[in-house]
């Protein structure tokens, strides 16, 4: 149970929003119960990433700790259908006593799990955990499955590991060349772009003209959903110019004449027919990259968020081998990714498939070694469990979940086809949602548990670069709030756990996080709370070495070698195929979806802060002059954008760069004005990634069918 006192001065630790982890101090005023309503101060810290700045986001991040709608009290829904105050104790009796129920009549996988990218690394571990010994489930998956899990499945096929950077940021300044693919850090996260300022010269790949690409010394434009195939096309380029690194090729990878087969069909006259980007173009973009002495291949949602999403992103990895980019010092590929925690999230334990240091739940090696460190036979440990949208998908259905608790996250906003899995959600049993403010999916719970935000307690971080930081307590929480790390022992042991397997206080799980990761593939087992507090800058894998000097990490992964067992990278042998859903004569415009500066995620946070949505109150739906013109729609309009699945209403913005096949809308808004309504179902095979970025659609005046 947190105390009501706030520390003393300014508190180092990190913005509670994206992977950039941007270094702040903290300053609450005042003591005991005032401490939990006083204003709180943020500054910049002289952190590498930021350098004494950041985005409007984490300027205001303060006043998110004084949300008005703070949650403080449990709630659970009444017969009357209205969510009602009760007690802690009383709370966690009733959840606990009903998942037993349907755990009895239905079996533990009707019970299931859905976690978050922004949850530390402690609850993430310690969820994953939960999930697997206390409820004995399998079905446990996060959101981190709809962020990156495209790059991330490529990036392990290629280099047998997957860290979103394998180099710190702070490299990219010394690069010649960045191509970005499908990022737009100018508004995502735009400390980014002190590196990338500083950096030669920019190519972004994006079907918007965003404020990076309008930095960018080359803007190609590929219509949504034709990225691999322009990926193709820059590798056909290279190769047949004779540009590539055929040194790098020979000696540090396999499998690139299976690749070439593939592009070798994508000759530049056939990539600007499928793409629309001028031959010109794509030659000058390849000939800068390969023509550069460290240059960089970064992709992010624009290229992950497909049904082809790791072939796109494999596609561009295999552009970057072709040039020698990645294990070449000061060069490289990696993905940017989104969620503060999307990394250490991905690496614990929450997804459906990994144990905790990032080691499978399908090896039994690794599954003994997790096993061991829990104190249970591995025979405890369930088997893997359906992905994000696929668990979704089958709540409250015949033989699927019956039960749901949600935890740092907010599926009814952030989901694809919202509409279908608020329906999902609605036919549960039960669900129980862990969150600090009433989040939409949390309005829709039979339970909700009040619980900590990012600077009222203690816990670790791991940023896009593979660092990890720590977040530390600086004001006081509500009184009514609990950690998630207190509600999961608390479940556990009325589930019949004992009590010591949950540790509560955050250093005791990192610890225990630390020998379930030494070994594996994220090695954590070098770091400690310790060596992070006395400054040290610690990226995975760290070893713990008790015979020798302390582990000084890993800025920069594959110098020497790649982590498959040869030491080398491998092509992958992909080809272009669009998207799942195709344009005719009812909905002939590609609608994609992206972020605001303003605005984080589903925007349950930062809808919270007045100064952002003051920046950005609603839902705009970018389009080209012509193609608003054609619907009869002019700027301010309300339009109704309609997909297969649904209809948004959102005001028109006139945007002379778009393409005029393609609008855009922003996924932060809530209710009728959720861009998830008009996204499909449609799941990359290999990453069970959503198609989020193309979705066939129309717009018409509001109020026109
Ligand atoms: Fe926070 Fe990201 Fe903005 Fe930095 S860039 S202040 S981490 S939201």
């Amino acid at each position: 149970i947190p105390s009501p006192t706030a520390p003393d001065g300014p508190v180092a630790t990190h913005c509670p929003y994206c992977a950039l982890q941007c270094g702040t101090r903290l300053r609450a005023a005042g003591h005991g119960d005032a401490a939990a309503a006083a204003p709180v101060a943020v500054e910049p810290d002289d952190f590498p990433v930021n350098e004494g700045g950041l985005c409007q986001k984490g300027w205001t991040a303060p006043s998110l700790l004084r949300a008005p709608d703070r949650l403080r009290t449990p709630l659970v829904r009444d017969a009357s259908g209205r969510l009602a105050p009760v007690s802690w104790p009383e709370v966690l009796d009733t959840v606990a006593s009903r998942l037993r129920a349907i755990r009895a009549a239905h079996g533990p996988d009707a019970v299931a799990v859905f976690g978050g990218g922004g949850l530390t690394n402690e609850k993430a571990y310690l969820l994953g955990k939960f999930a697997r010994l206390a409820l004995g489930t399998s079905q446990i998956d996060y959101n981190g499955r709809f962020c990156m899990s495209s790059a991330a499945a490529a990036g392990t096929a290629a280099f047998g590991l997957d860290r979103g950077l394998p180099f710190p940021v702070t490299d990219l300044a010394e690069a010649d060349t960045v191509l970005l693919a499908g990022a737009n850090p100018a508004e995502t996260m735009p400390p980014l772009m002190r590196h990338l300022g500083r950096a030669g010269a920019l190519i972004v790949v994006d079907p918007r003209r965003t404020p990076t690409a309008r930095r960018a010394a080359l803007h190609l434009a590929p219509a949504p959903g034709t990225d691999l195939a322009l990926a193709l096309g820059m590798l056909h380029i290279a190769v047949t110019e004779g540009i590539h690194d055929r040194d790098a090729v020979d000696q540090r990878t396999t499998g690139f004449e299976a690749a070439w087969r593939h592009a070798a069909a994508w000759w530049p006259e056939r990539v600007e027919r499928v793409t629309g980007v001028p031959v010109p173009l794509q030659a000058e973009a390849v000939r800068m990259l390969a023509g550069s002495r460290r240059a960089y291949v970064l992709t992010g949602r624009g290229a992950e968020q497909h049904s082809n999403g790791t072939d796109t992103v494999a596609g561009f990895v295999n552009l970057a081998l072709a040039l020698g980019l990645p294990g070449r010092a000061g060069s490289g590929y990696g993905c940017l990714t989104g969620q503060g925690n999307g990394q250490g999230g991905r690496e614990h334990g929450q997804k459906a498939d990994q144990l905790p240091g990032y080691r499978s739940i399908a090896d039994p090696r690794d599954r003994e070694h997790v096993a061991r460190v829990w104190g249970v036979p591995p025979g405890r440990l369930p088997g893997p469990g359906r992905s994000a949208f696929e668990l979704l998908d089958r709540l409250g259905t015949e033989g699927g979940p019956r039960a749901l608790l949600v935890f740092g996250s907010n599926p009814a906003v952030s989901a694809p086809d919202a509409a279908r899995v608020t329906r999902r959600l609605s036919a549960l049993d039960l669900l129980v949602v862990a969150d600090f403010v009433p989040s939409e999916t949390a309005r829709l719970a039979d339970v909700v548990l009040p619980v900590l935000q990012w600077a009222e307690e203690d816990g670790t971080m791991t940023s896009l670069e593979g660092r990890v930081l720590r977040r530390r307590r600086a004001v006081s929480p509500p009184r009514g709030a609990r950690s998630e790390l207190h509600v999961l022992r608390e479940l556990a042991v009325r589930l019949g756990e004992p009590a010591d397997r949950y540790p509560e206080e955050p250093r005791l799980v990192f610890e225990e996080l630390r020998r379930a990761s030494a070994g594996g593939r994220a090695d954590y087992s070098g770091i400690t709370y310790e060596r992070l507090d006395a400054g040290e800058a610690l990226y995975w894998p760290c070893r713990h070495t008790p015979d020798g000097p302390a582990h000084p990490g890993t800025p920069r992964l594959f110098l020497d070698r790649f982590a498959h067992p040869d030491g080398r990278a491998r092509f992958q042998e992909v080809d272009h195929r669009g998207p799942a859903e195709t344009l005719d004569e009812r909905f002939p415009l590609w609608a994609t979806t992206g972020r605001l500066l303003a605005h984080y995620q589903s925007g349950s946070q930062t809808r919270r802060v007045p100064e952002l949505m003051r920046a950005a109150p609603e839902p705009t739906v970018e389009m080209h002059p012509d193609t608003a013109a054609r619907a009869g729609l002019a700027e301010g309009d309300l339009a109704w954008v309609q997909s297969a699945r649904g209809r948004v209403t959102a005001r028109v913005g006139l945007v002379p760069t778009l393409r005029t096949d393609t609008v855009f809308l922003p996924f932060h808004f809530p209710d009728g004005g959720r861009a998830n309504l008009l996204t499909g179902t449609a799941l990359d095979p290999r990453s069970k990634m959503p198609e989020f970025k193309v979705s066939a659609v129309r717009v018409v005046p509001a109020g026109h069918r």
